[in-house]
């Protein structure tokens, strides 16, 4: 029988729910259990497909092409399972799927409702993802804080989770704040007794209570939230802010979170084996090494908007025994000549320029990538910044561009990547975009090829534009290598400079495949390069 984890939220929103499921996962993972985790979101738009990364962060994509929040980042990463379109629901998910049966006539004249048909619909994929995943564990995360109006159907459907698969296969876990006051230096447990109070209302007691907090947490306040919040004094557990997200399941490990969750849904599993995620963690908080990076980027205000390259970074870094020192540049300042590409870009040992969309900052970009090139600064383009690698090469190696492109500049949406670089309707995919994962062929000897040590690889992709194969043949005869192409030769997935120390720009987005304890190739070598330079 499938064991369902249930994760909500109190007192505010981002205090990492995420990390804490994905965390949970790795837990069960490390006792030789199957787990797979779904996010809940209470929103309306079908997927965050169509959401700018300053609301929401990244889009994280998955093999299948399924554009998903950010927290199915940390799930692939802390669990090392590739997950699903199955695995992030979306209330407009569940109402277009609802909406559609109703006018199919299926619901035979009766009155369609929140309760039962839109909760019925939230355990149908709660439970169709236990089935079909066949994993031992279902972990399942709702998005938003208790008592949102928006997350109400989602938190009816899984009280309604208990009565259907029964008490001992289930378990709530509610993740909260404890608010530090300044003047009588204290923490707080008001808030989460309200949260929980909130929580009973509608029917869910939760089994464990994670209480978050900046500052260390006495034991006679988890006593406090045990007695005030019904739930026993072993699953009241303190989880101070981390230094590194990765410490996280080594924290809920050490305060027995592990052991009291087999022993709750009495689960059978081999001891606990952190060892290895221990010795990522050493390496990655005491390196003896440091490296300055540049991310060249747009929507450099929110991190979050670049959390997969960011991550991918810190698990190439732990490799190599290295502290990540990040430079965040703003490419529409470079662009506008607020801030000087050289002065920016002086002594910083390797160059990233990282997806993104819209014709804004793209000059910036191009500038960061003429200086690394001219400069011999290791490069590391993902997706746009392979398509600006492209461009830069093709104005100023070939000179190519500047005397056709006058007529794209005004309106086109992308001016001069529309000469460069071909939109292609991809179809097949039921949409303009190629999503998801996608066969590449490795040219032997190359950069790439070596990085990856293989001969082909599967790579996960977001994006309209392809490298336009008109140019192909000259931009190889100036130095460009075409080292990664699709199966059939006929799409770009990789190009890197022959008179570079390591400039490599992917059509596809590696910062996906990367994991903590197994960085992505590209990365892994692009930091070994930087540290080459002084
Ligand atoms: N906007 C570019 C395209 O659509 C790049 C997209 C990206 O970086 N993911 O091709």
């Amino acid at each position: 029988m499938t064991r369902f984890i249930f994760c909500t939220g109190g007192v505010v929103s981002s205090l990492g729910k995420g990390v804490t499921a994905a965390s949970i996962g790795r837990l069960l993972e490390a006792r030789g259990l199957q787990v797979i985790i779904q996010k809940l979101d209470p929103y309306l738009n079908v997927d965050p497909g169509t959401m700018s990364p300053y609301q929401h962060g990244e889009v994280y994509v998955l093999d299948d092409g399924t554009e998903t929040d950010l927290d199915l980042g940390h799930y692939e990463r802390f669990t090392g399972v590739n997950h699903t379109v199955r695995c992030n629901l979306t209330t407009g998910k569940i109402y277009s799927s609802v909406l559609a049966r109703e006018r199919h006539g299926d619901f035979l004249g009766g009155t369609v409702q929140v309760i039962p048909h839109i909760t019925d619909e939230i355990k149908r994929h709660i439970k169709l993802l236990g089935r079909e995943s066949e994993a031992d564990v279902v972990i399942v995360e709702i998005g938003g804080t208790v008592g949102d109006i928006e997350s109400q159907p989602f938190l009816e459907a899984i009280r309604q989770m208990r009565k259907d698969v029964g008490y001992e296969n289930s378990c709530y876990i509610h993740l909260t704040l404890l608010p530090y006051i300044k003047s009588t230096g204290e923490l707080k447990t008001k808030p989460t007794q309200h949260s929980v109070r909130e929580l009973r209302s509608i029917g869910i007691q939760p089994d464990v209570v994670v209480c978050r907090a900046d500052y260390p947490i006495a034991d006679d306040l988890l006593d406090k939230i045990s007695l005030f919040c019904d739930v026993p004094r072993e699953a009241v557990i303190p989880l101070e802010t981390a230094r590194s997200i990765y410490q996280v399941p080594l924290v809920l490990e050490d305060y027995g979170l592990g052991d009291y969750l087999m022993r709750r849904l009495n689960l059978q599993g081999t001891a606990p084996d952190l060892g290895e995620w221990r010795q990522m963690v050493d390496r990655l908080l005491c390196p003896t090494k440091q490296v300055r990076i540049a991310l060249v980027g747009k929507y450099i205000e929110l991190h979050d908007a670049y959390l997969s390259v960011q991550e991918s970074l810190l698990h190439a870094c732990a490799f190599h025994d290295t502290r990540l020192m990040l430079d965040w540049i703003d490419s529409e300042a470079l662009e506008r000549g607020r801030i000087d590409v050289t002065e920016a870009l002086e002594g910083v040992q390797g160059v990233i320029v990282p997806g993104g969309f819209g014709p804004r900052g793209i000059e910036g970009k191009i500038m960061a990538a003429q200086y690394a090139r001219e400069n011999k600064v290791p490069y590391l383009g993902l997706c746009l910044g392979l398509q600006v690698m492209v461009i830069e090469f093709a104005r100023h190696v070939l000179g190519l561009i500047e005397a056709d492109s006058s007529e794209f500049l005004p309106d086109g949406p992308y001016p001069v990547i529309d000469l460069m670089l071909e939109q292609r309707e991809i179809t097949d995919m039921g949409g303009t975009m190629r999503l998801g994962s996608y066969p590449c062929n490795l040219v032997p000897g190359s950069k790439a090829q070596r990085a990856y040590g293989t001969g082909s690889v599967n790579e996960r992709h977001r994006h309209r534009y392809e490298i336009n194969n008109r140019f192909r043949a000259d931009m190889e005869a100036a130095g460009m290598v075409w080292s990664g192409v699709s199966p059939d030769s006929k799409l770009v997935e990789i190009g890197e400079l022959r008179d570079h120390p390591w400039m490599v720009g992917s059509q596809f987005h590696p910062e996906f495949k990367s994991r903590p304890n197994a960085p992505h190739p590209l990365f892994r070598e692009f930091v070994a390069e930087a540290l080459k330079q002084k």
